[in-house]
């Protein structure tokens, strides 16, 4: 029989404290691909929809795919946006016998603080109550009981940075196989605790996350659950059902799917206060006394993430601080990636590929905070559509394309400078190479990033460290109007 399946994604991480709503042109700005667009941006990639192409001709499936939407991290959505999205989105679901699709499950929209719990639901309405309907996640989901309820299974990616949603979407592929042969019914429940933080902030590499993956990993292979999945969730969503959970999927009767995800959570309680301890984080001026000190004969770049302002979440990716210091200190054979600014990135075109000109450059968006305009007198070393090719392992990489708008790269004294049109952090060294930085052999790296840079600036890395240079991200104080109280660690609990 052959067997017509939904597949696509759409993906947003909400930061409910930026004050940019995020719309269509932001997801747009990413990457918005309708229908026919969407089998040549992704067949034979190692992506989530990459897989989805092979599984289908592995099954015999008919694929619909309407659409491939995915935003940089960013303010709430708009329900015109939502709504939307919902629209080409399940217009492609009728007459499908189950769907394949991938998800972040951090989105929030103005009308509906769980949109793909609101997106699964009417999914579920038009497949009915036995399609198969599995969703891929980000480990950063706040994952609900009406996702939970609505979909078969749901399999968040086991890596951060994340590097495995090719293998979650084929693991998501077997699942709708065995439903569509009758093998299964899997069922999917979801335990919480009143926790706003916990997991670790979802690192993998150790600690209690690590743990709970690898526990939820040997219960799949023993059989006694078919998907065990651990979300660290988001804090930076302001919503009732903010924070860590654990989902179980089993086939038929959920008594033991239940028992597992609620000891899973007990632990994940136990060790809500566990923080990796590999993380540096140092103060500007010792990443910069650092920077200087090694600069001479490097033959490695010191890597510094400025994490107050990391665009993957949700930050604006516009501040300056750092910069602004690294240029007061002569930093030689350095780079920094990048600043968001598209009206400098005009100026920049204005005064063309070799030549120097004044240009005011980031601190436009939030210039209380991480500091305001940068006035430089700068050389324009290239100029670029912003199109290039993602090699990397993160999940802006896989072999895809992708665009950060107009972009181009400055020179200031020893430091080049990438400036992009569009807010996304550096994770992939394409991202530098594509502008004519050279990663490789650059002294000093700064970077907007928090965590997912990692997994290609690490191995080329002679150190990394982190600083707050300010922004969006830094850890100030959040008034929060919409979680449940009492939540950990906000409140004290007892349990
Ligand atoms: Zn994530």
């Amino acid at each position: 029989m052959n067997y017509r399946i939904l597949t696509g994604e759409i993906e947003h991480e909400a930061n409910t404290f930026s004050k940019v709503p995020t719309t269509l042109e932001h997801f747009r700005a990413r990457g918005l691909l309708l229908g026919d667009e969407i089998p040549p941006a992704r067949r034979g990639t190692r992506t989530a929809l990459g897989a989805a192409f092979e599984a289908a001709e592995k099954f015999g499936w008919t694929l619909s795919h309407p659409l491939a939407a995915s935003a940089t991290p960013g303010g709430t959505v708009t329900n015109e946006t939502f709504e939307q999205l919902c629209a080409w989105f399940l217009a492609g679901g009728e007459g499908c016998d189950g769907a394949l699709i991938n998800l972040h499950g951090a989105m929030v929209a103005e009308g509906f603080e769980d949109p793909e719990g609101e997106m699964l639901a009417r999914l579920r309405a038009m497949l009915g109550p036995d399609a198969p309907i599995v969703a891929t996640l980000d480990l950063h989901a706040n994952v609900t009981e009406k996702m939970a309820a609505n979909a078969s299974a749901l399999i968040a990616v086991r890596t951060y940075p994340h590097i495995d949603y090719y293998e979650r979407t084929w693991q998501g592929a077997e699942l709708v196989n065995r439903v569509l042969r009758g093998e299964i019914r899997p069922r999917t429940v979801i335990a919480k605790r009143p926790m706003l933080d916990g997991l670790d902030g979802g690192r993998t590499q150790a600690g209690p996350m690590r743990d709970l993956i690898d526990r939820g990993e040997a219960l799949e292979v023993s059989g006694k659950a078919l998907v065990v999945s651990v979300c660290a969730g988001f804090s930076w969503s302001d919503i009732y059902d903010v924070g860590p959970s654990v989902t179980v999927t089993a086939d038929g009767d959920s008594t033991e799917a239940r028992r597992i995800a609620e000891e899973f959570m007990d632990y994940a309680w136990e060790t809500r206060a566990f923080v990796s301890t590999t993380d540096t984080e140092v103060s500007v001026a010792e990443a910069l006394e650092r920077a200087k000190a090694g600069e001479a004969g490097a033959n490695k770049p010191l890597v510094i993430a400025d994490i107050g302002d990391n665009p993957g979440g949700g930050a604006y990716g516009d501040t300056t601080d750092l910069l602004r210091a690294m240029i007061a200190a002569d930093l030689q054979n350095a780079a920094f990636h990048a600043i968001y600014d598209p009206e400098a990135v005009q100026a920049g075109i204005v005064i063309g590929v070799g030549n120097k000109g004044r240009i005011l450059l980031g601190g436009k968006q939030a210039p209380e905070m991480g500091g305001g305009p940068l006035e430089i007198e700068a050389q324009i070393v290239s100029i670029t559509d912003g199109r290039f090719r993602c090699h990397g392992p993160s999940f802006l990489g896989g072999g895809a394309w992708r665009s950060f708008g107009p972009s181009l790269m400055l020179r200031v004294g020893g430091i080049e400078i990438g400036v992009i049109s569009r807010p996304e952090q550096t994770i992939d060294l394409a991202q530098l190479s594509s502008i004519g930085i050279d990663p490789l052999h650059c002294a000093t790296i700064a970077l907007k990033s928090y965590h997912h840079f990692r997994a290609a600036f690490e191995p080329i890395a002679r150190e990394v460290i982190k600083v707050d240079a300010g922004g969006l991200g830094s850890a100030g104080p959040r008034t929060y109007r919409h979680i449940r109280r009492p939540i950990w660690p906000l409140d004290e609990i007892q349990l």
